[in-house]
């Protein structure tokens, strides 16, 4: 079988990147972790060399650049760490990260200064965190991510699971993963057992292009859903990937052809060289526009930042509703023609 491949040389081996670039390669594997599955290997088009496929996985040197505004820890996850693999920034939700693996690594990736490096949770840690959930009453919601939850092997996920589901307050169960995109093979029916619960669970994927959605990456999803676990997405807004109507219509009507709700478009964080996949805000709210009412409202994700810092994610538009209750409001249609709406008179 196909391996994962993680070094420069083995992706200019499989004819994935021009030899020449090799050791500039090395300096950007040595800096970030790389990991391209056989099934990313096989869904990119070696011929076109603007891959919206390849853009998002393979290394390229410009990752050496961190802009000024760049930050290791863009959305602020740090200043929420309460124990070891959990960030508790809203009252009612936790993130539980037990991994710093990923099946691929993203070079966009948010967490890219942690992600791949080092090991994740071991079992004395883990327990820590499991017990940070139990303690407290408010938290109605645990969501795994990290890392990718979905590499942990069936039984460490069904450890895992099976704890979360014992604790009395908790309600929700969410797992963040691209796993079913990047390695859908994983995506075992031990692995789907391994996620059933009592509570209420939900799956979140991870995918930004309608070429990612391959006929195995939407069976993984399918075997999932058919299990009775509801499946959203979120996408990143990435520049030369997903940045235009057409690429951003195909890719939510993908989506929710699969029976996969798409959940949030995130803008793209500032994370350490990652300048030449961000658009700017005013693009985004472009292309969110371009969307209402030209595509089903299934398919409209909410269109968010994580505000640098740790201040949580927010909607950013674009808006349709201007003035205010004393004066009266205007709202602009799907078309951009605007229309008054009364304030109340009584
Ligand atoms: C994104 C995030 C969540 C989940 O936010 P939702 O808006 O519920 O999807 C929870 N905690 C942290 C720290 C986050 O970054
Ligand atoms: S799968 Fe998510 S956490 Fe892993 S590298 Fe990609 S963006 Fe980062």
């Amino acid at each position: 079988m196909a391996k994962t491949l993680r070094r420069a040389a083995e992706l200019a081996a499989a004819g994935l990147v021009p030899a020449g670039s090799v050791p500039a390669l090395d300096q950007v594997a040595a800096r970030y972790a790389v990991a391209v599955t056989p099934a990313v290997a096989a869904a990119i088009d070696t011929s076109d060399p603007n891959d919206p496929v390849a853009r998002q996985y393979l290394p390229s040197p410009a990752e050496l650049a961190t802009a000024p505004e760049e930050r290791a820890d863009p959305i602020g996850d740090d200043v929420h760490a309460k124990a070891p693999g959990i960030v508790h920034r809203y009252a009612d939700r936790v993130l539980l990260k037990p991994t710093h693996a990923c099946a691929v690594y993203c070079r966009f990736c948010f967490r890219r200064e942690v992600v791949g490096q080092g090991p994740g949770l071991n079992p004395g840690e883990l327990a820590q965190a499991l017990d940070y959930i139990r303690a407290d009453p408010a938290i109605w919601e645990a969501i795994l991510t990290g890392g990718d939850p979905l590499v942990l092997a069936p039984r460490r996920l069904r450890e895992i699971v099976g704890a979360l589901d014992a604790v009395a307050h908790l309600q929700v169960i969410r797992l963040h993963t691209r796993v079913p995109i990047a390695d859908p093979a994983r995506v075992t029916p031990a692995l789907v057992r391994a996620l059933r619960a009592e509570k209420a669970v939900f799956v979140v994927v991870h995918a930004n292009h309608a070429r990612e959605l391959t006929p195995d990456a939407r069976a993984a999803c399918r075997r999932i859903l058919d299990a009775g676990i509801p499946v959203l997405a979120q996408s990143v807004l990435l520049k030369g990937v997903n940045d235009t109507p057409d690429a951003l219509e195909a890719l939510l009507r993908a989506l929710v052809a699969a029976r996969i709700k798409p959940y949030y478009l995130h803008h793209a964080d500032l994370a350490p060289g990652t300048a030449q996949f961000r658009t700017t805000l005013a693009e985004g709210q472009r292309l969110m526009r371009s969307l209402r009412g030209r595509v089903s409202g299934l398919c409209q994700p909410s269109y968010v930042l994580d505000v640098p810092g740790g201040h949580g994610k927010v909607p950013v538009g674009p808006r349709y509703l201007f003035g205010d209750e004393t004066a009266g409001w205007t709202i602009e249609d799907p078309q951009g023609r605007t229309h008054g709406y009364p304030p109340r008179e009584s």
